[in-house]
């Protein structure tokens, strides 16, 4: 019998099998009635499991029943002031309480002078406890402290597991957002970096950034890329005339007609710097670019804005220098820069208000002027 009652309390997985297997055993191995066994809280007069194995070997397990403490307290007093027996001289040691049917014992479970719980003991007839029986007892209340105490830890150190593990997760979910946080962040920032803020149209470093992914594309694909530069002529004077803040202003007003523009996907509108525009058209040659250049002039008039300081007109004008690649091998996207720049020089060495295009076929001739590139009219 105390080879089972040990393995019982050392191999049980959770209090409630260690108390359901003790009931069966005691039950069995002292030929009694019933059995039942109860737990108080730890430093509480509270029960916290109550396990009975009734008359026909049923198993009635109950958690967290909750008398009061006062009735706890009150029945804890009424069994101490009964008759008491110790068992043995054991740290852990038993009082007993004989109902007056003499057929049940009450054990009150003690560990170092605080109750840790009950057993229940009804004999089928008058008790008889000799001393094998008391030993069996001795044994009971010993290893029912150890295996709650056992158990109690174990369940304890679940719980702090868990915490830990949840703490843990929380941590590293909080660390995941704030990485996700910061990548839009800079994100962000990046984005900032490549746009012009008075324009919002890319800057010199996002053009840079764009031209260089576009231009591998364009030469890994075989298709053309073209490019104008745009610039505003006599802006100096614009500025000295109407001051810097209406400068600015023409600025964002030219920014508005060349996104109305060229609404294309995948072509880049970019602030080139000061009063210099670039657009950069995907899978487009000189045709489009020019007709392009037309619908650039129709909105800019449309928008009507005065330059009484031009020598060459009472409107703004534009000059616009454009180069297209075929994309040789050899070929750095700079180059189509310095092309277009170069046809832009040209077309304000001829007097501005026009459109010169880089002559891709012969690149050692001077750019050419489109015919029909000088845009006359006049706001009266
Ligand atoms: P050209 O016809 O040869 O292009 O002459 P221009 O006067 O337009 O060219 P220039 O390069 O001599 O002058 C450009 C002017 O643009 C000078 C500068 O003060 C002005 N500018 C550059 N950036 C800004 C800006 O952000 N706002 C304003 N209002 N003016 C700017
Ligand atoms: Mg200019």
């Amino acid at each position: 019998a105390l080879h089972s009652l040990s393995s019982v309390c050392l191999e049980g997985r959770s209090i409630q099998s260690v108390l359901t297997q003790l009931a069966k055993v005691l039950r069995k191995s002292l030929g009694l009635n019933q059995v039942g066994l109860l737990l108080f809280a730890e430093n509480q007069n509270r029960l916290t499991e109550i396990c009975i194995e009734d008359t026909i070997g049923n198993i009635h397990y109950k958690k967290f029943f909750q008398p009061t403490s006062d009735d706890i307290e009150q029945f804890v007093n009424f069994l101490s002031a009964e008759e008491t027996m110790h068992v043995f001289d054991r740290q852990c040691y038993i009082e007993k309480y004989k109902f007056s049917k003499k057929k049940t014992i009450f054990l009150l479970l003690r560990c170092d002078d605080i109750h840790i719980g009950a057993v229940l003991l009804e004999y089928k007839d008058t008790v008889h406890l000799d001393k094998s029986k008391s030993m069996i007892l001795a044994w009971v209340s010993d290893l029912l402290k150890t295996c709650l105490s056992l158990k109690r830890s174990e369940l304890e150190l679940n719980d702090y597991a868990l915490n830990i593990k949840k703490v843990m997760k929380k941590r590293v979910d909080d660390y995941y957002e704030q990485v996700e946080a910061l990548k839009k962040e800079n994100a962000k920032l990046a984005q900032l970096t490549l746009m012009d803020p008075l324009t919002h149209l890319a800057n010199r470093r996002g053009l840079d950034v764009v031209l260089n992914r576009e231009f591998e594309n364009a030469k890994r694909h075989h298709y053309p890329l073209t490019l104008l530069i745009i610039d505003i002529d006599f802006f100096k004077e614009y500025n000295d005339f109407y001051g810097h803040d209406a400068g600015d202003q023409c600025l964002k007003r030219l920014a508005d007609v060349l996104k109305a523009a060229e609404r294309r996907k995948g072509s880049l509108i970019a602030r080139f710097g000061g009063d210099e525009f670039v657009i950069l058209l995907m899978h487009q040659t000189e045709d489009e670019a020019e007709m392009l250049v037309q619908r650039i002039q129709e909105n800019l008039l449309q928008t009507a804005m005065r330059h009484e300081a031009s020598t060459i007109a009472d409107h703004l004008t534009l000059s616009i220098g454009c180069a297209s690649s075929v994309t040789e091998e050899e070929m750095h996207w700079e180059s189509l820069l310095t092309r277009a720049d170069q046809a832009l020089y040209w077309a304000k060495q001829q007097g501005r208000n026009q459109v010169f295009f880089f002559p891709e076929e012969h690149p050692n001739n001077p750019p050419l002027k489109k015919p029909g590139s000088v845009v006359q009219w006049s706001l009266g």
